[in-house]
């Protein structure tokens, strides 16, 4: 485990709409991680885990505060730079799976090799490695809709693993797992961190996973209340 810092978020703070509709999400969120390190994000629904979660990977910009990421200022790049810094840095795992209805298992896993130029037999060769790391066998050929939910979890934890991001960001990435399953895809990411310096980010209410976490960041309302270690 490196001493240098993968993340560090400054005073970040989000709103969602303006006036009497405003909501603020993040409330000023300082906090640092280390590359290589399984950092576990648990709090209340409605807390602001999945708001923080797109901060650092680039997809939604903060209202204030700086945000930088794998040596990268987030709050400062622009729309290029960062379509760039999530193609190449940053694994994603969504909570609401986020897959290609018409497109096989196989090939929506395959799809960040394909956009990271990789030729296409080595892409769906590698995309069918990964679901098999995920504990998905016989699945290759079939659609989102075929799937269960369990199913469809691990094809988007396969297809955020498959680039193997220097970043893997996932939102409840378990909540749709039986225990030993859950168990199983958590050691992947621990090994992948630990192993491979590829830091993860994972939020969760799922207690069971707790302790893969090298720092635990508990939130509420918006703000940090503590973090273990
Ligand atoms: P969590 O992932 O911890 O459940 P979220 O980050 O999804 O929390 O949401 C934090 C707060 O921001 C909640 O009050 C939620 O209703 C609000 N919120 C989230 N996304 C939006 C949005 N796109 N527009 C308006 N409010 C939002
Ligand atoms: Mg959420």
């Amino acid at each position: 485990m490196s001493a240098m810092p993968a993340v560090v978020c400054e005073e970040v703070t989000k709103i969602y709409g303006t006036g009497h509709s405003a909501v603020a999400a993040l409330r000023g969120v300082s906090f640092e991680m280390r590359k290589g390190e399984v950092c576990l994000i648990a709090g209340p629904s409605g807390c602001g885990k999945t708001t923080l979660l797109s901060i650092l990977g680039g997809l939604l910009a903060p209202t204030s505060g700086r945000v930088k990421v794998l040596d990268q200022p987030l709050h400062a790049l622009d729309d290029a730079a960062l379509q760039r810094f999530r193609q190449q840095l940053v694994g994603f795992v969504f909570q609401a799976f986020n897959l290609v209805p018409s497109l096989t298992a196989v090939e929506n896993v395959a799809v960040p090799l394909l956009l990271q130029g990789l030729e296409s037999e080595q892409a769906l060769a590698r995309a069918r490695e990964a679901l098999r790391a995920a504990q998905l066998q016989g699945r290759d050929a079939m659609r989102p809709a075929q799937l269960s939910g369990g199913e469809k979890q691990r094809v988007a934890i396969a297809r955020a693993l498959v680039t193997h991001p220097p970043l893997l960001l996932c939102d409840e990435p378990t909540s749709a797992l039986d225990g030993p399953t859950g168990q199983a895809v958590m050691a992947l990411i621990a090994r992948r961190a630990h192993e491979a310096g590829q830091t993860a980010i994972v939020v969760t209410h799922d207690e069971r996973i707790f302790h893969y976490a090298d720092r635990l960041v508990h939130m509420e309302d918006g703000r940090i209340t503590g973090v273990e270690q």
